[in-house]
C-alpha cells in the first residue's frame, strides 16, 4: 500500500483549509480508510481541533524538520481508530526560523513521509497560506492538491496563483502533481454572494469543482473548542454529513481510476 498524499492548500487565510483537512481526514477515517493528517502550518490549529494540548505532544514537525526524530515517532493516535496525526509544534520564533531555513530544502517532507506512506491509504497535509518553504515541501511530497474556497469571499486570484505555483512545482520537482479539486466552503445557499462566487468558479474552473459543497455552520467552530472533529461532536449536523460526502466523492474517484469501466 502506498498512500494518496493530498495537500490542502490555498495562499489565503481563513478559507477553511484547516477545517477541511481535519474534517475530511476524520471522515476518511470513519469510512475505515487508514488516514494520516499532517499539520504543516507552523501556526496551525489542527491540534486543537483534535484535542491535542501541548503536554500531549511528544514530538511534531519541529523535530521532524530538525532531524531529531523520525516522522514515525511524531505520529500520534487519535480518538478515531483509523486516524493518526502529526502535530505542528513549531511554537517559538527560534523554532520557526530554524524550520523556515530547513524548509528551503524542498525534499525534507517527501523523504520524511516515505516510510510512513506505506502504512496509510490517505495522507492529508494542512498547509499554511503561503507559496514557499513548507508549502513547496508539501507539494513536492504530494500526489495532488485540494483547494478550499470560501464562498462569497473572492478567492479567484488566490486560486489562479496556486494553479501557477502547481505548474512551477511540477516543472522543478514533482511532474505528476495535479489539482484534485476545488471545494466550496462556508456555503450559504440562496445568498447573492454565494451565487456570484459559484457562477464565477463554474465559469473558470468547472471541471475542478467537487460536487459536494460544505455549508456554513457555526457548529464546526464550536466543535474545535471541544477538541473534536465535527463528525464526533454532532454526526447529524449538515456540515458533518457534507465532509463525509466529500470523503466518499474522493474515495469513489480513486475507485473509478483503479477499476476503469
Ligand atoms: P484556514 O485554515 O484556511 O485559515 P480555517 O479552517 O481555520 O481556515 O477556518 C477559518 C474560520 O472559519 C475558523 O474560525 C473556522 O472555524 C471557520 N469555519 C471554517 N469552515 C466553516 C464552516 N463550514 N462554517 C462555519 N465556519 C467555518
Ligand atoms: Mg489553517
Amino acid at each position: 500500500m502506498s498512500a494518496k498524499i493530498i495537500s490542502i492548500c490555498l495562499p489565503k487565510g481563513g478559507v477553511g483549509k484547516t477545517t477541511t483537512a481535519v474534517n475530511l481526514a476524520a471522515s476518511l477515517a470513519v469510512a475505515e480508510k487508514r488516514t494520516l493528517l499532517i499539520d504543516a502550518d507552523p501556526f496551525g490549529a489542527s491540534a486543537m481541533s483534535l484535542g491535542f494540548t501541548p503536554e500531549l505532544v511528544k514530538a511534531g514537525m519541529a523535530e521532524v524538520f530538525s532531524f531529531t526524530h523520525s516522522m514515525e515517532y511524531a505520529i500520534h493516535r487519535t480518538e478515531l481508530e483509523f486516524l493518526d496525526f502529526v502535530p505542528s509544534n513549531v511554537n517559538t520564533i527560534q523554532r520557526d526560523e530554524k524550520f523556515s531555513k530547513i524548509a528551503e530544502n524542498r525534499v525534507v517532507l517527501k523523504n520524511a513521509i516515505r516510510s510512513a506512506a506505506q502504512q496509510y491509504e490517505y495522507i492529508l497535509i494542512d498547509c499554511p497560506p503561503l507559496m514557499r518553504g513548507i508549502v513547496a515541501n508539501a507539494l513536492t511530497a504530494s500526489n495532488s492538491v485540494i483547494m478550499p474556497v470560501k464562498s462569497g469571499h473572492f478567492s479567484l486570484e488566490a486560486i489562479s496563483r496556486l494553479f501557477k505555483y502547481v505548474e512551477y512545482i511540477k516543472e522543478i520537482a514533482n511532474p505528476s502533481l495535479y489539482v484534485e479539486g476545488i471545494v466550496m466552503t462556508m456555503y450559504e445557499s440562496n445568498t447573492k454572494v454565494t451565487e456570484i462566487s459559484e457562477r464565477e468558479l463554474k465559469l473558470r474552473y468547472n471541471k475542478f469543482l467537487f460536487k459536494t459543497t460544505i455549508p456554513r455552520n457555526h457548529m464546526v467552530t464550536e466543535s474545535t473548542f471541544y477538541g473534536k472533529p465535527a463528525i464526533l461532536y454532532n454526526v447529524n449536523a449538515n456540515v458533518s454529513m457534507a465532509y463525509l460526502e466529500l470523503a466518499y466523492e474522493l474515495i469513489n474517484k480513486y475507485k473509478q481510476e483503479e477499476n476503469p469501466v
